[in-house]
């Protein structure tokens, strides 16, 4: 890492990128702000929205956040016994700084920080486990992969360092209106690359061997992502990513960041469908005509619908996520795009592991592995097999070892038969299972991914998550929808698509 991203990494986490650079920038206002604003679906996406159009649009916007669910959406917890765990989207990197930045502002802890240990399955047996000393774990890995291993973490590390760049344009209040556009102006045209080649492809191409993407790159995009090193290059990097040390969750549930910001923002959450969106003409009090979004929706008490003049989808347009229907847009807006969600079924089991199931001579009393990968191997059922801790960790907390009855949580594509549960656990107390349309199914290269912009002011957050899903992905599209509709209202192309900002801002640090 060279000095100068130190220095620019160092300022961001000091907070100082959420001072008032953005007012230095912004140009005079040119029209009254709009009065009512639609956000559909309260997610990480769209109460990360809400809160950012609060920010850009002041407190005289009456904003509405529909949701039919639980508010969090991807973010959901269970309870199992006395205790509630992640079932959903679990764990954020310590460079994900709007996520950071919004427990910081709503007050909420990271949870507390419990150490992991990792171990890789084949299948039939463990063919790799972290030992506690990281001595240890570097020979190991010296010897069995070369350089592969410090390869891997500096090249997830130059892309991360051109990733962080995103935080300085949107805290100078610039936008993109497009998600290739996003990518470009972080990363360039190697971004661009990225997203429209395997992983595999990248990484061989880099000069990585067949097995070290076999042994240890593999578990990993199966763990985070369900899916194989066919993964686009960019979320495979971010998957990566998520295998850095200093990974952290939300004290009480990621979800309660989610509450938190749909609360700040002081929009009002509608427990409602949408069902259908259309354009409306209105004449207005000049004489001219005014064009306005009506929202259809469906709550407890039946149909109704209200009129906007911003409207942001924060949820998937894809089948099985939503169903909205757009009507009288020219071109058409259709209600899903090409391409699927892939499904993870995440199985929650409070019991006893079956130590045999992972072909292991070792004692469970000592065996404190707290996630199993698994490698690609035909005929594997399960992602991942990990002891997972409390959303909130009760004091002296310590993860129990595998010859005590605890919680584990299973990743897999379908859901769990009886007999591969017979076969896991010795014993079970309970089973909770969520089945989650989870992510794209990413098979580069990339079909055109969806518009941010699907109409004059009607916005489309999720667009994003076809170069990666994550949470802070949703957030940082959130922000770039929020700042992309504040400077289309008030026509400030000069904050939207700027070319090669990255050497523009430079001298601003
Ligand atoms: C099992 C799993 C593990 C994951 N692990 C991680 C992880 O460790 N780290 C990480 O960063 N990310 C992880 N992710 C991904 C992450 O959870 C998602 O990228 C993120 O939560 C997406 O948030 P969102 O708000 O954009 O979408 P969503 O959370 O899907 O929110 C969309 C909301 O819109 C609502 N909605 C749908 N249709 C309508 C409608 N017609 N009208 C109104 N509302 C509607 C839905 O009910 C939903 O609440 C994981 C995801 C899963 C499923």
């Amino acid at each position: 890492m060279n000095p100068r991203t130190l220095s620019l990494r160092a300022l961001l986490f000091l907070g100082l990128w959420q001072t008032g650079w953005r007012s230095l920038a912004s140009a005079p206002e040119l029209q009254d702000p709009p009065k009512k604003i639609a956000v559909v679906g309260a997610g990480i996406g769209g109460t990360a929205a809400a809160f950012f159009l609060r920010q850009e649009f002041g407190a005289g916007v009456k904003i509405d956040v529909f949701e039919p669910g639980s508010v969090g959406g991807r973010l959901e917890t269970v309870k199992m016994g006395d205790y509630e765990y992640e079932t959903g989207g679990s764990v954020i990197h310590p460079l994900n700084l709007h996520m950071k930045h919004f427990i910081e502002k709503l007050g909420i802890p990271p949870r507390k920080d419990v150490p992991t240990k990792m171990a890789i399955f084949d299948g039939k047996e463990l063919t790799f486990e972290e030992s506690n000393w990281f001595i240890v774990n570097f020979l190991r890995m010296l010897w069995r992969y070369g350089f592969n291993f410090l390869r891997m973490q500096m090249w997830v590390e130059s892309i991360l360092d051109k990733f962080m760049r995103i935080y300085q344009y949107q805290q100078y209040g610039y936008s993109f209106s497009s998600v290739e556009r996003l990518l470009h102006a972080m990363g360039g045209d190697s971004f661009l690359t990225l997203v429209n080649e395997t992983l595999e492809e990248t990484m061989i191409s880099q000069g990585f061997s067949q097995i070290f993407l076999n042994d240890i790159v593999a578990p990993i995009t199966r763990v985070n992502y369900g899916q194989s090193v066919r993964i686009n290059g960019f979320v495979g990097a971010v998957s990566l990513a998520g295998a850095d040390s200093g990974l952290w969750a939300v004290d009480g549930g990621n979800k309660r960041v989610c509450t938190g910001l749909l609360y700040h923002s002081k929009s009002e959450l509608i427990s409602a469908r949408v069902t259908s969106i259309s354009v409306k003409v209105r004449p207005s009090k000049t004489g001219a005509t005014t064009s306005f979004y009506e929202v259809n929706y469906v709550d407890a008490s039946g149909s109704a619908h209200s009129l906007y003049d911003i409207v942001v989808i924060a949820t998937p347009l894809h089948q099985g996520k939503s169903d909205i229907a757009f009507s009288g847009f020219s071109p058409p807006i259709p209600s899903h795009y090409p391409g699927r969600y892939h499904q993870t079924v995440s199985t929650l089991v409070h019991g006893l592991l079956n130590m045999s199931y992972l072909g292991t001579a070792e004692p469970a009393s000592k065996f404190t592995v707290s996630d199993v990968l698994t490698t690609d191997t035909k005929g594997s059922v399960i992602n991942s097999l990990s002891s997972i801790d409390p959303v909130h960790i009760p004091p002296g907390y310590n993860r129990p070892p595998a010859s005590q009855t605890k919680v584990w949580k299973v990743f897999s594509q379908h859901s769990l038969t009886q007999e591969q549960l017979q076969d896991m656990f010795i014993s079970r107390d309970s089973v909770s299972e969520t089945k989650w349309l989870a992510y794209p199914t990413y098979h580069p290269p990339h079909r055109k991914t969806p518009p941010f912009i699907l109409h004059n002011r009607l916005y489309y957050l999720n667009a994003v998550e076809w170069a990666a899903s994550a949470m802070e992905m949703s957030a940082i599209s959130a922000r770039n929808v929020a700042l992309l509709a504040h400077h289309r209202w008030h026509q400030q192309e000069g904050k939207i698509d700027q070319e090669d900002l990255h050497t523009r801002l430079r001298g601003e640090l």
